[in-house]
């Protein structure tokens, strides 16, 4: 088997009584979108903190490409290559769509705000910003303000921002959040080749989108994962279909 891009192992973190990770182990390998579903509540979102480095573990370890890198916080992990996009959209609204992809890209250094403004002049960036833009279809919006983007619009710019960086690996907290059934299906189209660049850990509510692309599932039920497989394996399992599925 080729080695994890991604290996978490152990995870747990409390808030005051509440367990929302539990002794968590998973791991995303090369080329696969790894989703991860489970109720609201379930502890999904921290999952993917405690693995960008949002959010310290009260134990365990997360390793990208072998590598420990737990004591680094969220910066660090993506200079080393994690990229993730937010549930709660993390873009700068005043600031154009090209700026916003230019940020992402100006993280893969490290001191964000030092080095934005020569960044706005640097032609390598721009272009790296525009190639993401471009790929997510957002190219024709670059010079627009975020805040006159449509909501879906401004889930892709999240995308967007992410690839800049050019990641070892992606972590997407609801990425389909709100775009409808076309946005849905284009950015599905998307993920499923950009899986192939770097591999993907997922975090879906629209379960059709989860059942077509992934190519494993966890499923997460108060901060525990009660299960890992296929789709097939995960439409099958007893436990995933009282605590989830809902039958
Ligand atoms: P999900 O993304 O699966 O809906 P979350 O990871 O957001 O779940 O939340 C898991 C649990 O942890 C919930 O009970 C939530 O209320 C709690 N929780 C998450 N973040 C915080 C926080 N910053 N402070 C207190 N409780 C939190
Ligand atoms: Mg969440």
């Amino acid at each position: 088997m080729t080695a994890p891009v991604v290996e978490l192992r152990g995870l747990s973190r409390r808030f005051g009584a509440v367990e929302a990770a539990r002794a968590v182990t998973l791991d995303l390998r090369p080329g696969e979108i790894h989703a991860l579903i489970g109720p609201n509540g379930a502890g999904k979102s921290t999952l993917i903190g405690l693995t960008a480095g949002s959010l310290r573990p009260d134990a365990g370890s997360v390793l990208l490409g072998g590598e420990d890198v737990t004591r680094l916080d969220a910066v660090g992990r993506a200079r080393k290559g994690l990229g993730r996009t937010f549930q709660v959209s993390s873009l700068a609204m005043e600031l154009t769509v090209l700026e916003n992809a230019l940020l992402g890209a100006v993280g893969r250094s490290g001191q964000v705000m030092r080095l934005f403004r020569s960044a706005l002049c640097d032609r390598d960036l721009a272009l790296l910003a525009r190639a993401a833009l471009e790929r997510v279809g957002l190219v024709e919006e670059a010079d627009r303000r975020t805040a006159d983007l449509s909501h879906g619009q401004r889930r892709l710019l999240e995308v967007a921002v992410a690839l800049t960086l050019e990641p070892r690996a992606f972590l997407m907290d609801e990425p389909m959040a709100g775009l409808g059934a076309e946005g849905s299906r284009r950015l599905t189209g998307f993920l499923d080749r950009l899986r192939e660049e770097a591999p993907i850990l997922l975090v879906e509510h629209d379960m059709d989108a989860v059942f077509a692309i992934a190519d494993r599932i966890s499923v997460l039920c108060y901060g525990e994962i009660i299960a890992t497989g296929t789709a097939e394996d995960i439409r099958r399992d007893p436990r995933v279909r009282i605590a989830y599925l809902g039958d």
